[in-house]
C-alpha cells in the first residue's frame, strides 16, 4: 500500500527494528533519514532502498550528543525540506545483575535509552512546532511495563521512555503532534550482543529463544504513521504469540 509520502527520521536504523523500519516505511512510499554510529551500514542500506525506487539518505549519529541530534534532524529538514515522524529507536541492553555494579553499563543505557530520546524530541519538537505538526514514535520496550532480573536498568530507561511519551502527549493536545509508543518483546536483532554479563547473557538465549521477527515491530510503526491526523495511536505492544511475558 502507498500512503501520502511523509519525511520520516529514524534513530539507530543500521541494523534490527530501526533497519526493518526504514524498509518498510520507505515502501509505504515515505521518505526516509537514517541515522547511527555504523555508517557503512547505513550507506549499504540507503543503496538498497534507493536502488528499490524509494527515497533515502543518512548521516552518522550518536544520540548521546545533542548537539549531534540537532544536527541529525537539521540535515533530515534540508534534505526533505520537513520532518514529519520522529523515530526514536536507537538503544541498548547491556543487561547485569545490580550486584555486578557494572556502572559504565548503566551509565551507557541511560545515556543511549533515555538521554537520547529526548535528545531526539529536543531536535525535532521546535522542527514540528514549526511546521504545523508532527509525530514522534518513540520505540520502548514491555520492559516499559514490568521488571524482571538483571533487568532494572534497562526498564528503568523504558519506563521512563513511557512516561516522557505520556508526558509530551499530554502538553500536545492541540492535537498538531502525535505520540506513539511502541513496545516490542523478544525481536530478532542484535540487541543481545551489548551483554557483557556472562551470566545474563546465557540467560538471555532461552529467553529470546521465541523472537518476532523485526519486520513485525516495523509493521506496527508503519500503521500507527498510516493514520489519519485526527487519529493518534499511543500505546502498542507487540510480543511474540507465544511469550510468556
Ligand atoms: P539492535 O542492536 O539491532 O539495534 C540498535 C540500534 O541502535 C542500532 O542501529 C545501533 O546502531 C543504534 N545505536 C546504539 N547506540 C547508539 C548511539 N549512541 N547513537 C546512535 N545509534 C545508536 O537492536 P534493536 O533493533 O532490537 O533495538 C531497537 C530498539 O528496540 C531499542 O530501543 C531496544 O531497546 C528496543 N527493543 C528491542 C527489543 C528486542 O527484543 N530486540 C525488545 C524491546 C525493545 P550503531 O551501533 O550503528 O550506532
Amino acid at each position: 500500500m502507498t500512503y501520502a509520502a511523509k519525511a520520516v527520521a529514524i534513530t539507530g536504523a543500521s541494523s534490527g527494528i530501526g533497519e526493518a523500519t526504514a524498509r518498510r516505511l520507505a515502501a509505504d512510499g515515505h521518505h526516509v533519514f537514517l541515522g547511527a554510529r555504523r555508517t557503512a551500514r547505513l550507506d549499504a542500506l540507503t543503496r538498497e532502498i534507493t536502488a528499490a525506487g524509494g527515497t533515502a539518505d543518512f548521516r552518522r549519529l550518536d544520540v548521546t550528543d545533542a548537539a549531534d541530534v540537532n544536527a541529525f534532524v537539521s540535515a533530515a529538514r534540508e534534505r526533505y525540506g520537513r520532518v514529519d515522524v520522529m523515530v526514536n529507536n536507537a538503544g541498548v541492553m547491556p543487561l547485569s545483575p545490580l550486584d555486578a555494579l557494572r556502572v559504565e553499563e548503566w551509565d551507557r543505557m541511560i545515556d543511549v535509552n533515555v538521554r537520547g530520546v529526548l535528545h531526539g524530541i529536543a531536535a525535532a519538537l521546535p522542527v514540528m512546532r514549526a511546521q504545523g505538526g508532527g509525530h514522534f514514535v518513540n520505540i520502548a520496550s514491555v520492559g516499559a511495563y514490568e521488571v524482571v532480573p538483571t533487568a532494572a536498568v534497562y526498564c528503568a530507561g523504558k519506563f521512563a521512555v513511557r512516561a516522557i511519551s505520556e508526558g509530551l502527549r499530554q502538553e500536545s493536545r492541540d492535537g498538531s503532534i502525535r505520540v506513539t509508543l511502541v513496545s516490542p518483546g523478544v525481536t530478532e536483532s542484535e540487541l543481545a550482543d551489548s551483554i557483557g554479563d556472562p551470566a545474563a547473557r546465557e540467560a538471555m538465549k532461552s529467553y529470546r529463544a521465541e523472537a518476532l521477527p523485526a519486520s513485525a515491530v516495523a509493521a506496527a510503526i508503519s500503521y500507527a504513521v498510516s493514520q489519519p491526523e485526527p487519529v493518534d495511536v499511543n500505546e502498542m505492544v507487540v510480543r511474540p504469540a507465544r511469550s510468556a511475558r
